[in-house]
Parts: C-alpha cells; sequence; structure tokens
C-alpha cells in the first residue's frame, strides 16, 4: 500500500472539467464546487492511479503524489 494525494493548485484550476471527463471514476473522484469553480479530488479509495487527469489538465493543475514508502515509516516526508 502506498498513501496518494492529489494536490490541485486552486491559483492554476479554472474549474474546465477536464479532470473530472477524463478520470475513469469521474464524478466519484472529482467535483468542480459551484461556489469557488475549483476542482476537488475525494474518495481516492477509487483512484487506479492512472495519471490521466493529471496530463490532461489544459493548466497543468493536478500533482499526483505516491509514497511508496508510506508504511516504511515517515522517512519519504513531502517537502514542498
Ligand atoms: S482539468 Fe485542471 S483546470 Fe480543469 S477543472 Fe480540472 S484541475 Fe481545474
Ligand atoms: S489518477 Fe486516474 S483514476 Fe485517479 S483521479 Fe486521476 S484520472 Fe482518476
Amino acid at each position: 500500500m502506498f498513501e496518494l494525494k492529489i494536490i490541485i493548485d486552486e491559483d492554476k484550476c479554472t474549474g474546465c472539467g477536464e479532470c473530472r471527463e477524463a478520470c475513469p471514476k469521474g464524478g466519484k473522484i472529482w467535483t468542480i464546487d459551484r461556489k469557488t469553480g475549483k476542482a476537488a479530488a475525494s474518495n481516492l479509495e477509487f483512484c487506479h492511479q492512472c495519471i490521466i487527469c493529471a496530463s490532461k489538465c489544459p493548466e497543468g493543475a493536478i500533482r499526483i503524489i505516491r509514497d511508496d514508502n508510506y508504511e516504511k515509516g515517515s522517512e519519504n516526508e513531502e517537502n514542498p
């Protein structure tokens, strides 16, 4: 197992919905917030890490981070 994170750069996201369109799990994972107009990803247990969403985002706003060392401890802490 590994920890998966989908990070959306809200400054870049235009709310175009390409991520939700492209994702095989679509609306199960992706929502576009009506108020902010920004994309959000949840229910990541459905995500199979295909990275299509990130590759399709026209703004390059999506980063997917896999931490393969998650179960081994915290030596692979993310340093933004
Ligand atoms: S494809 Fe990119 S810019 Fe478009 S809604 Fe998704 S995260 Fe935002
Ligand atoms: S990595 Fe694939 S399954 Fe996961 S949210 Fe992106 S498009 Fe959907």
